[in-house]
């Protein structure tokens, strides 16, 4: 007879807030996640999964058959001092799971003790896949690298989220998060005194048209029924009061959700510092880097998702996108897949704080909830 998943993974909770917790008070960072990987590969051996090790990532299947379903956890903590006051603080100075990555790989261990326990029932093959260096370290491309995809037909993957009720599982057809990219660059003139502009090529005048020509990419470049952002973030130029500086400096960031959007933004980007340096007869340098495709379900599998929530009677709900970035885009750009929502904000206990704030936190109550829909997307989908 078939087991329900839900009542299986509520079985194991307190097990599986004892994993989150232990994760959270020792916070690795991105490609440093030596004892979290240590202790989910030992569990793993434990219960019978085929490991393969990818760096500090752990591919790990079990079962056999025709079709293969991958479910991934991230594991990587924050460079962030915590201020919460809870038994469970982070016990290492200036580093934090502020992203809840704690809680992903607490519950896909969940997820990977509860189906060996009943791998008769899954008609195919379950590859788990934990990998480091989500934040900003495209953890998910080293995976991909190392054999994480090879024969796998569909994959799922979590994120805690702070915008949704607690418990409630967010699923989105089409874009969920945004492509993302860094930009850096330079306009180089020619320094002097501060009295005699005339025998300069002034940088500063030019630089601070250049931010507000930037301003104009969203507002008059891009279709106003589509969405970008361009944020310049960081500005340097001169460090004395008489002094004409010789560069001027920017630094920033730019989302999207369209790969065409993104080629616009590059390129108005690039058009106008070049066109400011002309006009001010001073030299420019730009260096555009593309971090992260905007993370796009695959609309068959959000359905398909929505029918396993259904089917076991667990809470979900359309979530809107937002201009975050998750490398989880990676897999979704070569297999179909979705990236699910699992709601914690739960104001009575003060779980209100953002990701990435120094006090965030997620409502440990509802973790099983994720393990039980990670479970039953495999069972589901190997039926
Ligand atoms: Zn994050
Ligand atoms: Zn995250």
């Amino acid at each position: 007879m078939g087991f329900d998943p839900v009542l299986e993974a509520k079985k194991i909770e307190k097990e599986i807030i004892s994993w989150r917790r232990d994760f959270h008070m020792y916070p690795e960072l991105k490609y440093k996640e030596e004892r979290t990987s240590k202790i989910v590969e030992e569990h793993l051996r434990e219960w019978g999964y085929r490991i393969k090790r990818v760096g500090t990532g752990i591919i790990a299947d079990i079962g056999e058959g025709e079709k293969t379903i991958a479910l991934r956890a991230d594991m990587d903590a924050l460079p962030i001092q915590e201020e919460n006051d809870v038994p469970y603080k982070s016990r290492v100075p200036g580093k934090m799971h502020a992203c809840g990555h704690d809680a992903h790989t607490a519950m896909l261990l969940g997820a990977g003790k509860i189906i060996p326990e009943h791998i008769d029932e899954f008609n195919g093959r379950v590859r788990l896949v934990f990998q480091p260096a989500e934040e900003g370290g495209n953890g998910a491309l080293k995976m991909i690298e190392g054999g994480a995809l090879e024969g796998v037909d569909a994959i799922f993957g979590f994120h805690v989220w702070m915008n949704l009720p607690s418990g409630v599982i967010g699923i989105r057809d089409g874009p969920f998060l945004a492509g993302a990219g860094i930009f850096s660059g330079k306009l180089i003139g020619k320094g002097g005194h501060g009295a005699s502009p005339h025998e300069t090529k002034d940088p500063v005048p030019a630089l601070a048209e250049l931010i507000l020509a930037y301003q104009t990419i969203v507002s008059r470049n891009i279709k106003p029924l589509e969405t970008g952002v361009v944020s310049v973030t960081s500005v340097h130029a001169g460090t004395a009061f008489n002094v004409i500086p010789e560069t001027a400096e920017f630094k920033g960031t730019f989302r999207f959700f369209k790969p065409e959007i993104g080629e616009l933004i590059k390129k108005r980007m690039d058009e106008i510092a070049k066109g400011t340096a002309i006009a001010h007869n001073l030299e420019y340098e730009l260096k555009i880097d593309e971090l992260t495709p905007p993370t796009i379900n695959d609309s068959k599998m959000a359905g398909f998702a929505r029918k396993v929530a259904e089917k076991y009677g667990l809470k979900y709900c359309e979530v809107p996108p937002t201009m975050g970035a998750e490398d989880f885009s990676f897999y979704l750009q070569m297999v179909p897949g979705a990236f699910l929502a699992l709601g914690i904000r739960n104001e009575e206990k003060g779980i209100i704080y953002p990701h990435h704030h120094p006090k965030f936190d997620v409502d440990e109550d509802v973790l099983y909830l994720g393990t039980a829909m990670e479970v039953a997307l495999a069972l589901e989908f190997l039926k």
